[in-house]
């Protein structure tokens, strides 16, 4: 397991450690070594002086090590997947899943590095020529949360490497072993030194707004929450750098009375319950009409009260931990906040006695005016909402400063793509409980975000669109 930072191919200690922990059972994983202000210059250095050289190397090469990396990352996913759950907290087929997923974007951005698009024409007058073609922007700060520790990381890495660009890494404070883990797989698979770094600053704030006020750093890739987001894009704007941002969401699945309600509630268990309920894509707000309502809500709260929840590496549980006390109980004031507005509670709601961040599955029944339905539920809670009408279940959909990823359920493809045009979200899942891919692109509107990750577009957040007026 490595535990000490990745800078300049190296693994080196820093001025302290800090303790990375096992939410299931508060028992100390390891002790990571954190960044300082020496550490952090270091990185800089080395992604600055690495960026000449990786600009230039031709995208073939820069392609095969990701594809190496891709390989190495699924021959040892068990072993990822463990790790993984164990300083996350979620179960160990959803830490696979993440793991195979985050191996992924490797595989795709090997494929991408070699086809990027460039452009050459006439002008309208016909007085020059238009030549477009694209540039590695620099030393890219990347910045991931704790909830998807390796596929965040690799969704920016991959496209990050397969452009050109040197990285910084900077991983969530409870999740920093998978980040570690990575970095040693790219560190196996020939990345040359300089080009990926890992760090783990202490202090946070004060350290990133220095490295982003360093003119050596060009861009900055984050996915984390809004709230965050906001504070990085203030520091961002002092040197005008590049940003893009992945951020909260607040996710609608809104059930029309034509929808098969079995394979609803099946969609709605993968759409809440996968990561436990810690995903940016999870269902936070299920919106059911009303005639079909009480079915619904009876198979939604069987299927949440089926789940055994215990720690993520035991045989037989399908519902881990949060990732920590403080999470824990973030989900059980908004829950109990809810309940004290008039929501009614028809399974789960308590937290369980006993060691570990364990919060139950937790069905609610309440109006379309509780706070709950603002705010991002972190966790196994699904508060459900009657409407009537169509415009209304769009309209309530769309009631949230968010706008990641939706999910509409209907019999009727019309009806269904009607619903999903008039939902305010940079994703619309129909009939189906997920729907991220490597090969679309992932990203929010509103409030959720700006840019995209994956698809076509995830590379062209690490590359600059260069014009050339050509006299001819
Ligand atoms: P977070 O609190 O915003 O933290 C995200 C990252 O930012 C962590 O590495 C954190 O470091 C760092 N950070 C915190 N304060 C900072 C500051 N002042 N300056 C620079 N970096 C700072 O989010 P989280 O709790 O880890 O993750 C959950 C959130 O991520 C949710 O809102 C979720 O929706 C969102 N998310 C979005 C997507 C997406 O694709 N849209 C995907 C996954 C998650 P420390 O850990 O050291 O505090």
């Amino acid at each position: 397991m490595r535990s000490k930072l990745y800078i300049n191919g190296e693994w080196v200690d820093g001025t302290g450690t800090m303790a990375v922990y096992d939410p299931s059972d508060g028992s100390v994983i390891a002790e990571v070594a954190t960044a300082g202000d020496a550490q952090c210059e270091a990185a800089i250095s080395a992604a600055d002086a690495a960026f000449p050289t990786w600009a230039k190397t031709s995208p073939r090469v820069r392609s095969e090590i990701l594809r190496k990396a891709f390989e190495i990352m699924v021959a040892e996913a068990d072993e990822l997947a463990t790790l993984v759950s164990r300083e996350n907290g979620k179960v160990l087929s959803d830490a696979k899943g993440e793991i195979l997923y985050a191996a992924e974007f490797f595989r795709w951005f090997a494929e991408e590095a070699v086809r990027v698009p460039g452009d050459f024409r006439k002008s309208p007058s016909g007085d020059k020529r238009i030549l477009v073609t694209h540039q590695p922007i620099g030393v890219s700060m990347l910045i991931t949360p704790w909830n998807f520790p390796a596929a965040m990381a690799t969704r920016k890495i991959g496209p990050a490497l397969a452009a050109g660009c040197t990285v910084i890494l900077k991983p969530a404070s409870e999740t920093p072993l998978t980040a570690l883990a990575i970095a040693d797989i790219l560190h196996r698979a020939g990345t040359p030194k300089g080009v990926v770094n890992v760090i783990l600053p202490v202090p946070v704030g004060a350290t990133i707004s220095k490295i982003l006020h360093d003119p050596r750093v060009k861009n900055l890739s984050f996915t984390g929450s809004t709230e965050v987001g906001r504070v990085l894009l203030r520091e961002a704007s002092d040197r005008v750098i590049r940003c893009s941002m992945e951020l909260g969401g607040n996710a609608p699945f809104v059930v029309f009375d034509d929808a098969d309600i079995t394979a609803a509630v099946q969609g709605l268990m993968i759409a809440k319950m996968r990561n436990g309920g810690s995903a940016c894509t999870a269902a936070n707000r299920v919106y059911v009409q009303r005639s079909i309502a009480t079915a619904f809500t009876a198979e939604f709260t069987q299927a949440m009260a089926a789940l055994v929840m215990g720690p993520g590496l035991k045989a037989g549980v399908n519902l881990g931990s949060s990732v920590s006390i403080k999470e824990r109980d973030k989900i059980a004031a908004l829950v109990d906040a809810a309940i004290a507005q008039g929501a009614k509670v028809t399974t789960g709601g308590k937290i369980p006695a006993g060691a570990g961040a364990f919060y139950p599955p937790t069905v609610l029944t309440c109006e379309s005016d509780n706070a709950i339905l603002q705010q991002e539920v972190f966790g196994p809670v699904a508060p459900v909402v009657i409407f009537d009408t169509d415009a209304e279940g769009i309209a309530l959909a769309n009631n949230t400063d968010y706008g990641l990823i939706s999910y509409v359920y209907s019999g009727d493809l019309k009806r269904a793509l009607q619903a999903a045009e008039g939902i305010e979200s940079g994703m619309v899942a129909i009939n189906r409980g997920v729907i991220s891919d490597p090969a679309a692109p992932f990203g929010g509107m509103k409030q959720s975000g700006l840019g995209r990750e994956g698809g076509f577009d995830g590379i062209h957040e690490f590359l600059e669109t260069k014009y050339i007026g050509v006299e001819i």
